[in-house]
C-alpha cells in the first residue's frame, strides 16, 4: 500500500480565498494541497459583480477599516494583475432619497483619500443634463457624481492564483471533494473523493457558502455563525455606448450596478436575498429579474424587457453573522477563526474578492506559530501569471499587435486581456492562424484550448467557456458541443 501523502496545509475550496492562501503559503515554502470539489472558481468567485472596490456604501455604516484596506488593495492588485484588472469610472445619478449632495461630495472626497495614494482619477460632480454620461438616463436625473474603482475578471483571478501556487509547488486537485476529516497525531487525516486519503497539519476551510457543511465534517452538531445571502445578476445587450458604469440607488435604498460587459453587453446586479438551499444549484429567480429590470426602467431611457435577458447568474455570500437585521446591513468584512482542538482548523467567513490577498496574509499570520520555518509576506509585489507587463497595458497591446500582426485585432486584444504576457506561450512558434490549430468555435483556436487544459486546470467546455474565458456568451449549443467533443477526444 502506498504511503499517505503529507501536507502542511489542506485547503478546502478553490475559490478566491482558497487559491489566494494556496499561493501565499506555497511561496512561503509550505507543502500545500488545495482540493476543489468542482472547477476552480465554480462557486461564488465567478459569480460576483467583478469589482475591485472599497465599497462606497460601506462608508455609510462607518466600516472605515474595510474600506481603507480594500482601497489600498485596489492599488496593489492593479500592479500585480494589470491584464485582468483595470480602472472603471462610475456615474452616480443623484436621487432625492439620497443624502444631500454636499454630504455625498464629502463622502466621495473621503473615498478618494482614505486608502492613501491613488492612481485612479479623482471623483467629481456631473451635470447630467449636459454630460454624455447623462444621455442614456431619464431626463429627471439632472445632477450626479463620478468616481473610480476597478473591474476584475473574477474567475481569472482565482485561476491565476492557483496556477501561480502550482508553479511554487502546491498540489491543486480540482473535482476533488473533501468528504471526511479525522484528527490524528495532532493533525488531520482527510478523505478525498476517489477513495484517496491525505494527512495535513492544518486544514483551511475556505469552502465559501459550504463553510458550515465542512465544519460539519468535524463536528456534525455545530451551528456555524453564518448567514447565506444570494445575489443575482442579469446580462442584457449593451444598454448604452459609454465605457463607464452606473451605480443607481433604488427607492428601497439598495444600489444596483450597470456595468459594461464583454463589449456588447451590460451586466446588471445585484440582489440581496436570504438563502437556505443548496448553493450548488442556484439561478436568478423571476422576481430577482423583475427587480433588476425595474431598476433599469427607473433610470434608463431605453430599458430592456425580460425578453432581452441573454444570460443570468447567481452567487451566495457566506457572511459572518453579526446579528444585523437586514441582508444589506450584514458586514462584508471577513472573519477568520482558528480552532486548535482536536487539531488546527482555520475557517473563513465572508470577505470580498478585493481583499483576498490581505485575507491570505492574515491567515498566514495566524498560522505563523505553527510553521516557524515559513517565509515572510511576499505577495504584494509579485505579479500574477501574465501580469509582468512593462509599461501600460495599452502599450503592451500595441507591442503584441505589432509582433503578431497576423493575429486578428479582436483575438489579440482578448488574449492580451485574459493572458497578459502568457499570450506568448499560447502562440508559441506559430506564425499564422493556421498554425494555431483547428478553429473549434468562432475565435477559439486549438492552441488556446491546449493552453487552458495544460496550464490552467480546465477540463470541460464549461470550464473553458465560463471560467477561463466568457466565450459562453457568444457560442451556440452546436459550437459548445463541438468543443466538448474535442476535449473528450483530447482526454
Ligand atoms: P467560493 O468562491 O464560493 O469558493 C468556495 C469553494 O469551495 C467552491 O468552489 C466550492 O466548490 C468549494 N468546496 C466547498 N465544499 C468543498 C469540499 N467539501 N471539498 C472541496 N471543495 C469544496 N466581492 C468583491 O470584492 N467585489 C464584488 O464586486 C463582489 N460582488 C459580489 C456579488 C455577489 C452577488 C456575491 C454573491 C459576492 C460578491 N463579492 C464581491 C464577494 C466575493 O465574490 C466573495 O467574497 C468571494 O468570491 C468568496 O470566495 P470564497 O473563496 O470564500 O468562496
Amino acid at each position: 500500500m502506498s504511503e499517505t501523502a503529507q501536507f502542511d496545509l489542506l485547503i478546502i475550496g478553490g475559490g478566491i480565498n482558497g487559491a489566494g492562501i494556496a499561493r501565499d503559503a506555497a511561496g512561503r515554502g509550505l507543502r500545500v494541497l488545495l482540493a476543489e470539489q468542482d472547477d476552480l472558481a465554480s462557486g461564488t468567485s465567478s459569480r460576483s459583480s467583478k469589482l475591485i472596490h472599497g465599497g462606497l456604501r460601506y462608508l455609510e455604516t462607518y466600516q472605515f477599516r474595510l474600506v481603507r484596506e480594500a482601497l489600498q488593495e485596489r492599488e496593489v492588485l492593479l500592479k500585480i494583475a494589470p491584464h485582468i484588472i483595470w480602472p472603471l469610472k462610475f456615474v452616480l445619478p443623484h436621487v432625492p432619497s439620497m443624502r444631500p449632495r454636499l454630504l455625498l461630495r464629502a463622502g466621495l472626497w473621503l473615498y478618494d483619500h482614505i486608502g492613501g495614494r491613488m492612481s485612479l482619477p479623482k471623483s467629481g460632480a456631473l451635470e447630467l443634463e449636459i454630460a454624455p454620461e447623462g444621455r442614456p438616463l431619464l431626463p429627471i436625473y439632472g445632477q450626479g457624481f463620478h468616481y473610480s474603482d476597478c473591474w476584475v475578471e473574477d474567475m481569472r483571478l482565482v485561476v491565476l492564483n492557483a496556477q501561480d501556487a502550482a508553479g511554487r509547488g502546491a498540489d491543486i486537485f480540482t473535482r476533488t471533494k473533501v468528504t471526511a476529516l479525522h484528527a490524528e497525531a495532532g493533525g488531520w487525516r482527510a478523505r478525498l473523493s476517489g477513495n484517496r486519503e491525505v494527512m495535513a497539519k492544518v486544514v483551511i476551510n475556505a469552502a465559501g457558502p459550504w463553510v458550515g457543511e465542512v465544519l460539519g465534517l468535524k463536528a456534525p452538531q455545530a451551528k456555524p455563525p453564518i448567514r447565506l445571502i444570494k445575489g443575482s445578476h442579469i446580462v442584457v445587450p449593451r444598454l448604452y455606448d459609454g465605457e463607464w458604469a452606473y451605480l443607481c440607488q433604488n427607492d428601497d435604498g439598495r444600489v444596483v450596478f450597470f456595468l459594461p460587459y464583454e463589449r456588447d453587453f451590460t451586466l446588471i446586479g445585484t440582489t440581496d436575498v436570504p438563502f437556505d438551499g443548496n448553493p450548488a444549484n442556484i439561478s436568478c429567480s423571476d422576481e430577482e429579474q423583475d427587480y433588476l429590470l425595474g431598476v433599469a426602467r427607473r433610470f434608463f431611457r431605453k430599458a430592456p424587457g425580460k425578453m432581452a435577458v441573454v444570460h443570468q447568474y447567481a452567487g451566495v455570500r457566506s457572511l459572518y453573522d453579526d446579528g444585523a437585521q437586514s441582508a444589506k446591513d450584514i458586514t462584508r468584512d471577513y472573519k477568520l477563526t482558528l480552532e486548535h482542538q482536536p487539531a488546527p482548523l482555520l475557517s473563513i467567513y465572508g470577505g470580498k474578492i478585493t481583499t483576498y490577498r490581505r485575507l491570505a496574509e492574515h491567515a498566514m499570520e495566524l498560522l505563523a506559530p505553527l510553521f516557524p520555518q515559513a517565509g515572510t509576506a511576499w505577495t504584494d509585489a509579485a505579479p500574477l501569471p501574465g501580469g509582468d507587463i512593462d509599461g501600460t497595458h495599452a502599450d503592451f497591446v500595441i507591442a503584441m499587435r505589432e509582433r503578431y500582426s497576423w493575429l486578428p485585432a479582436d483575438l489579440c486584444n482578448r488574449w492580451c486581456r485574459l493572458y497578459g504576457t502568457r499570450i506568448r506561450e499560447i502562440i508559441g512558434s506559430a506564425q499564422s492562424l493556421k498554425e494555431l490549430g483547428e478553429l473549434l468555435a468562432p475565435g477559439l483556436y486549438e492552441a488556446e484550448v491546449d493552453y487552458l487544459v495544460t496550464h490552467e486546470f480546465a477540463q470541460t467546455s464549461d470550464d473553458i467557456l465560463w471560467r477561463r474565458t466568457r466565450l459562453g456568451l457568444r457560442l451556440t449549443p452546436a459550437e459548445t458541443a463541438r468543443l466538448s467533443a474535442h476535449l473528450a477526444k483530447r482526454a
